[in-house]
């Protein structure tokens, strides 16, 4: 399967011919017109990547990005944000809106979709969708985690903080960064939470022999340790 890629951009012209340039590069799009088109259309099911205008109308680029960061549902979204020329890249930063990467108007499409590329391997986006590591079989589509070929039932929490391990395996973090990429930077939750959610992942993988690859990282925090 394709990689999924939603853009927003109010311009038709220009949402046209990104459109067209990411298909032929094999991308699965979407469009949005509008920062709240695209947020209706991110209610369901969500793409693998983002492309998002930074002048919009009503919302602007960077409240969309913002709002997106401080949901659960799309805390992990990879996020590109066109600018257009004259908007430095630094001062955007400032904004601290959450996107992961900036491409400048105008840009050629090869550049973009290489910058995409990059970003998708940062996110550790699988390109069919499925991730496997240790035994664990992590359908991004269905929201689904099977073991040996069974499927394994998961909580809402348990399954984002297991897609997460599962898309940076053996990097340790700690549990603000946790926090932040699980649970969204508005939602007040305490450190603890993190050790509660960690406990019922590994009970859910313990009938399976599996707890064992969510590791305690001794004065970091925890780790996912497929070899
Ligand atoms: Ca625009």
């Amino acid at each position: 399967m394709n990689n999924s890629v939603l853009v927003i951009e109010d311009e038709q012209e220009v949402r046209e011919m990104l459109s067209f340039n990411l298909r032929r590069n094999g991308f699965d799009v979407w469009e949005a017109a509008s920062a709240e088109e695209a947020l209706q259309r991110l209610d369901g099911r969500l793409p693998d990547l983002l492309i998002i205008d930074w002048m919009l109308p009503g919302m602007s680029g960077v409240d969309l990005a913002r709002r997106l960061r401080q949901d659960e549902h799309t805390v992990q979204l990879p996020m590109i944000m066109l600018t257009a020329r004259g908007e430095q890249a630094d001062k955007l930063k400032s904004f601290d809106s959450g996107v992961d990467d900036y491409v400048t108007k105008p840009f050629s499409p090869k550049e973009l979709v290489a910058r995409m590329r990059a970003l998708l391997r940062r996110s550790g986006t699988p390109e069919d969708g499925i991730l496997q590591c240790g035994g664990l079989r992590l359908d991004l589509n269905a929201h689904k985690l099977s073991v040996q070929g069974k499927a394994v039932k998961i909580g809402p929490t348990e399954y984002r903080l297991l897609e997460l391990f599962m898309r940076h395996p053996n990097r340790a973090f700690g549990r603000s960064q946790l926090l932040d990429r699980v649970w969204g930077r508005s939602i007040y939750v305490e450190d603890r939470t993190v050790d509660v959610h960690v406990l019922r992942l590994r009970k859910t993988l313990k009938p399976h022999g599996l707890d064992g690859l969510v590791q305690t990282v001794r004065g970091v925090g925890y780790r996912f340790s497929p070899t």
